[in-house]
């Protein structure tokens, strides 16, 4: 039998709000909730764990130009600035990208703990030893969320759920009225990574493997102190059909590229690739960041990602917590998708569509372009030209890249 009794200890049980995961994509929509409310709303922000907690399952780099447009960039989260990428093809070739401070790696757990004292500092409340078990609807039109604290159950109740838990659909899966949103599985990927030290790296550069052993993904070395690096790899998801596990591949890579390495930790994660055409919002329950699945499908970064769908989020609860009857918060939730499609959806289909024809290029092929291009002066190697080697040396990948170079 379900015990419910009160454990979290706020004024009120019914909320205008509440974002179920303080990743990025639930730390922005809240601060912007707030923000663009003038802390008007109310808004309770919860996870299971602290958002700040130690280690953040990502490989923490970023583009400065991208997330300097949805956030502040300060010191305490950045671990060092980068300047390159390295494309390493399977038989280890490297063919420098180099940028001058093009991009951060980053301490995302203080990036987590920047964005929340901004919100707090607005006005959410929150709990971060609370997981969310499931949603109901009330007869009233709101939204009861069952929660979890400590062994104890409690049901808060909110007009509007923003359901940002990650990769995967936690909430909105056992709700018959939510089964056309999006799922947060569009195109679900299995990654590893290792804390290490001992591999010979550059601080300013990241490390791309190529090759069919990642399958549709690839293989990363990211800097961290100097010292330490993230080494890991993402597979396809058809390597889950393949019987292929994430942990095992990523320990041959480390033992084939890196045999002297001391690792510090393995860990594992998902990530929330692809671009559907589902909707991501119904009856007041919205979806933001990995559960809406907005992780770039190729390049796999989604901390921005989460970010604008948090800055997107909020702007279309707000529209349906003003709305004036049923009919305009119909067109809310339905803004809720267009937003996000315009700002990056759209790109993110087609980039969608280009991956299946990547997935297939030969070792051999990968092989060949890393030659040519580690032959060209540095400066005119630039991502476009690294892009079309690589297309150069396969005809029928041009053919089925269209999509892609369709603006
Ligand atoms: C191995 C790996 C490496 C990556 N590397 C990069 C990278 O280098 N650059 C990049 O841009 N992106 C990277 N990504 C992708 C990026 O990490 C995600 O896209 C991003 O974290 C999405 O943010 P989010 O807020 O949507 O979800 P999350 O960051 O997953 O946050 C979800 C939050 O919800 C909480 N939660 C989950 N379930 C519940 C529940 N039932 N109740 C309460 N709380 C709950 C979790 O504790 C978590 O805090 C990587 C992903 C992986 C797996």
């Amino acid at each position: 039998m379900l015990i419910l009794c009160r454990m979290l200890n706020f004024s009120t049980d019914i909320f205008d709000v509440i974002v179920c995961g303080a990743g990025p994509a639930g730390l922005k929509t809240a601060y912007d909730l707030l923000r663009q409310s003038n802390g008007k709303i109310s808004v309770l922000l919860l996870d299971r764990k602290d958002p700040w907690k130690e280690p953040v399952i990502c490989a923490e780099a970023v583009s400065v130009k991208a997330l300097s447009k949805y956030w502040e960039i300060k010191e305490r989260f950045v671990r060092g600035p980068l300047s390159g990428i390295y494309f390493v093809s399977p038989d280890g070739t490297k063919a420098e990208f180099y940028r001058k401070n093009c991009g951060l790696q980053l301490n995302r757990a203080e990036l987590h703990r920047d964005i929340f004292e901004s919100a707090k500092a607005l006005g959410v409340l929150f709990d971060f030893r609370t997981r969310c078990v499931g949603i109901s609807r009330t007869e009233s039109g709101f939204w009861n969320l069952e929660v979890e604290n400590q062994g104890n159950s409690q049901i808060l109740t909110a007009k509007v759920i923003v359901d940002a838990t990650g990769p995967g659909d936690k909430l909105t899966a056992k709700v018959s009225e939510l089964s056309e949103l999006e799922n947060g599985k569009t195109d679900l990927e299995p990654a590893a990574f290792a804390i290490a030290e001992g591999i010979e790296h550059s601080r300013e550069h990241i490390e791309l493997h190529f090759g069919s052993e990642f399958r549709s993904g690839y293989g990363w070395v990211f800097p961290r102190d100097g010292v330490e690096v993230n080494v890991g790899l993402v597979l396809g998801k058809e390597s889950k059909a393949e019987g292929i596990s994430s942990r095992k591949a990523l320990e041959d890579f480390i033992a084939k590229r890196y045999p002297t390495a001391t690792i510090k930790g393995f860990y594992g994660g998902l990530i929330a690739c692809g671009q559907s055409m589902r909707p991501l919002a119904k009856l007041g329950v919205f979806k933001a960041g990995d559960a809406a699945s907005c992780v770039n499908p190729i390049s796999r970064s989604g901390i921005v990602e989460a970010l604008k769908s948090g800055t997107c989020t909020a702007t279309s609860v707000l529209e349906w917590l003003n709305a004036k009857n049923d009919s305009e918060k119909r067109l809310a939730e339905k803004a809720a998708f267009e937003r996000w499609y315009a700002l990056q959806g759209k790109t993110h289909l087609h980039i969608a569509h280009a991956k299946k024809a990547f997935g297939v290029i030969p070792d051999a092929r990968l092989n060949r372009s890393a030659h040519r291009l580690a032959t060209l002066p540095r400066e005119k190697r630039t991502l476009w030209k690294i892009f079309f080697e690589v297309l150069a040396l396969s005809p029928t990948l041009i053919w089925k890249m269209r999509s892609f170079l369709r603006s």
